[in-house]
């Protein structure tokens, strides 16, 4: 049985899926990449994570919400910055609101006391 895997390639900034069979033995996985294996998009046409319009996005959007590794999913494609998709249940636009607020708290809370009187 085919199996699809969805991983984001720096080559291919709108992301990608691969097509592996069962017999064929998958390559070499870091830690960082292990959670892709557990998508319950490994089941599914790429196409789908890519809708072009907003009822696209919430069906993708549902099957996410069954996915075991939704959190290991958003955290991905937001630590990599990927524009296009649907990743974790959240579409591009939220993602860009996402690391928009973090960068915001970022600021918001530095990382050592600031003196005001300095
Ligand atoms: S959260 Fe959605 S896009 Fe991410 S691995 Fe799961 S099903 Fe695929």
């Amino acid at each position: 049985m085919a199996k699809l895997l969805c991983k984001w390639e720096p080559s291919e900034p709108s992301g990608r899926c691969f097509l592996y069979m069962d017999d064929y033995p998958l390559p070499e996985y870091d830690a960082e990449h292990t959670w892709m294996l557990s998508g319950v998009c490994r089941d599914r046409e790429p196409s789908f994570f890519f809708p072009s319009d907003g009822i696209g996005v919430e069906i993708a959007r549902k099957v996410c919400a069954t996915c075991p590794v939704q959190t290991d999913c958003l955290e991905y494609a937001l630590s990599y910055r990927i524009e296009h998709g649907v990743w974790g249940g959240v579409s591009e636009r939220q993602r860009r609101r996402i690391l928009a607020s973090r960068k915001v708290g970022a600021v918001a809370t530095p990382a050592f006391p600031v003196d005001a009187a300095s």
